[in-house]
């Protein structure tokens, strides 16, 4: 195992030589439509360092998108894969089934903020797993109906692109979408409070919006589930006004309809709890997990109610790949390391100081409309100086000003102007502090 010097170095222009000549490698090699956020190409990361082939170390403060929330090769992430592979790498559990399986069903019941009795099945991505839950919901409701909601990102299946909000790059181009889905207003205070104060502050009345768009164009009697993600990721970080998730979950509730939480991205650790649902308090019928799950391999889950979870008949679920003997043991790595190294603690520590430096940012500089998030995923929303028109442009630079400085730094939103901090919770407070130092750094001389 070989991390990364703890430190930020530009060895070379970004991208350099090597990582150029990949880029072109690339451009004859890999469909076009596979874009990538950075210029260069990875040769070793750990902590909070990636470094590329030509020796630059830049400060990750995306986590390859919340996956590696213990951090790139997590010790024990790394023993238990070596040892898993040794033994064996595949035998399908629909075929001959592995102990490491159950254990992280196991673990997910135990760790998940659902109420009762629970089940889990496993799958490889985000969106399999969101299609799962789907499935599930239909099969436990006998409705057809699936409600999402404004600025929701929920993968790039088919199924789940029609679940997710924004056109490009997402779905452009890529129709017919999956039929019987219907999107509702979400609570997005920053841009909410354009329609009054009241709306921005009180999610019961934001949550009362949304219910009567789903009453009115789709009933009860045909939807058979709400989800959504407790706080948005690639939409914007967004954070729904205090009351807007219990209200619609309670409604859900006496209405027959399955609510699923949608935590691929704000799931193990990452904002501050294990899971964000419970900042809410609230118990989701079903919650899907992926990203942070296994360090860095390709797992995803399912977890709910067992009466929900057991509607579908017996091999009505499954998949060649899903709850791969090498995933899982990852899985049950990253979860010991979570638990053992206090990383729930840590990533309400890294809120704590992002949130104080932007927050005295955004007190000196009106491009910045708002700073929000929980844990360590944070995001500011950048404006046109004092306004809250969006400003994708500024975004835009700031983005490639820190690339260019060795931070990497991602950006996402509805209106591309929502620069998001996802860094793992391996890094430490000095290359977090330099890493905001750069970005601040852009920002003035942008
Ligand atoms: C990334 C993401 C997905 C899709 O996961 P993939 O593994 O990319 O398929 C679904 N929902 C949310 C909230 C996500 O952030």
């Amino acid at each position: 195992m070989s991390h990364p010097e703890q430190s930020r170095h530009l060895a070379t222009a970004i991208p350099g030589p090597r990582s150029q000549a990949l880029i072109d490698r690339k451009g004859t090699a890999v469909a076009r439509g596979v874009g990538t956020t950075m210029p260069v190409y990875a040769v070793r990361a750990g902590g909070g360092i990636v470094e590329d082939v030509d020796g630059n170390r830049l400060i990750d403060l995306g986590s390859g998108i919340a996956v590696t929330t213990v951090g790139n090769s997590a010790p024990k992430v790394v023993e238990a894969v070596r040892s898993q592979v040794g033994d064996f790498t595949h035998t399908c559990f629909m075929v001959t089934p592995y102990e490491g399986y159950v254990a992280v069903c196991e673990q997910l019941n135990r760790l998940t903020p659902v109420r009762g009795d629970k089940r889990s099945a496993l799958f490889n991505s985000g969106s399999e797993a969101v299609e799962n839950a789907v499935k599930i919901a239909r099969s436990h409701t006998h409705k057809p109906a699936v409600v999402a909601f404004d600025h929701a990102y929920h993968g790039r299946t088919n199924l789940t692109m029609a679940l997710t909000a924004k056109v490009m790059p997402y779905k452009d181009g890529f129709g017919p979408f999956a039929p019987e889905i219907y999107r509702a207003p979400l609570s997005y205070p920053f841009r909410d409070a354009e329609f009054g104060k009241e709306l921005a502050t009180d999610g019961e009345l934001a949550a009362k919006r949304a219910i009567t768009v789903i009453d009115k164009q789709i009933g009860a009697d045909n939807l058979a589930a709400v989800v959504i993600e407790p706080i948005q990721g690639e939409g914007g970080f967004i954070v729904p006004a205090d009351g807007f998730l219990p209200t619609l979950l309670d409604w859900c509730r006496k209405n027959d309809v399955v609510f699923i939480a949608d935590e691929v991205q704000t799931g193990f650790a990452r904002t501050g709890a294990m899971f964000a649902c419970e900042h809410e308090g609230i118990d989701p019928d079903l919650i899907v997990t992926a990203k942070g799950i296994a360090g860095g391999l390709p797992l995803s889950a399912v977890t709910g109610r067992a009466e929900i979870m057991d509607s579908p008949h017996v091999s009505g679920l499954g998949g060649t790949y899903g709850g791969n003997p090498i995933a899982c043991a990852a899985a049950l790595a990253t979860i010991e390391t979570i638990e053992s190294e206090g990383l729930v603690a840590r990533a309400q520590q890294i809120e704590k100081i992002m949130k104080d430096r932007l927050g005295r940012l955004q007190a000196e500089d009106d491009r910045i409309g708002d700073v929000r998030g929980r844990g360590a995923m944070i995001a500011m929303e950048l404006v046109k100086a004092g306004t809250t028109e969006p400003d994708a442009d500024l975004t835009k630079a700031l983005c490639a000003g820190a690339h260019a400085a060795g931070v990497i730094v991602l950006s996402c939103g509805t209106y591309g102007n929502v620069v998001r901090f996802l860094p793992p919770l391996s890094i430490g407070d000095d290359l977090l502090n330099e890493g905001l130092d750069v970005l601040e750094e852009v920002l003035r001389g942008a």
